[in-house]
């Protein structure tokens, strides 16, 4: 829970910068503490342009997913489609903040196997939002 320099701009470009360099950053809202992820230029719940940079928590919990067997193209160049479905979901931060990522470590094959309020851990290294399932040792 870093603020950052607020000097990059509250937009989808910057998030995904932050992604790129490997964290995951929301903006707070200073006029009432609001937290927003993905970020907001401008405070949903009070209107106030005066936001931070805040970094969340790599750990999440699954919120919901679905099982995806017609890809984009994007997804279909990596090998992914009817023959082989991914998973895509909403992950819940410890902070309550929802939201969608990839999924990964779960049987896309067997979704009953798959359970809501599973662990997750991001994957930092990923240029989309990625969460792997944590697997209990
Ligand atoms: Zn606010």
């Amino acid at each position: 829970m870093t603020p950052d320099q607020p000097s990059r701009p509250f937009t989808a470009a910057s998030f995904n910068q932050y992604l790129a360099e490997g964290k995951l950053m929301a903006s707070r809202c200073e006029g009432c503490g609001a937290v927003h992820l993905p970020p907001r230029a401008i405070c949903p719940a009070c209107h106030s342009a005066n936001l931070q940079w805040q970094e969340e928590s790599d750990s999440a919990t699954l919120a919901a997913f679905t099982v995806i067997y017609v890809a984009p193209s994007a997804q279909i160049a990596l090998g992914y489609g009817r023959e082989k479905p991914y998973l895509s979901g909403i992950v819940q931060t410890p902070g309550g903040q929802k939201i969608s990522a990839r999924i990964e470590g779960f049987d896309p094959l067997q979704p009953e196997s798959i359970h809501v309020g599973a662990p997750l851990q991001r994957v930092s290294d990923s240029p989309a939002l990625t969460y792997r399932a944590v697997t209990e040792a």
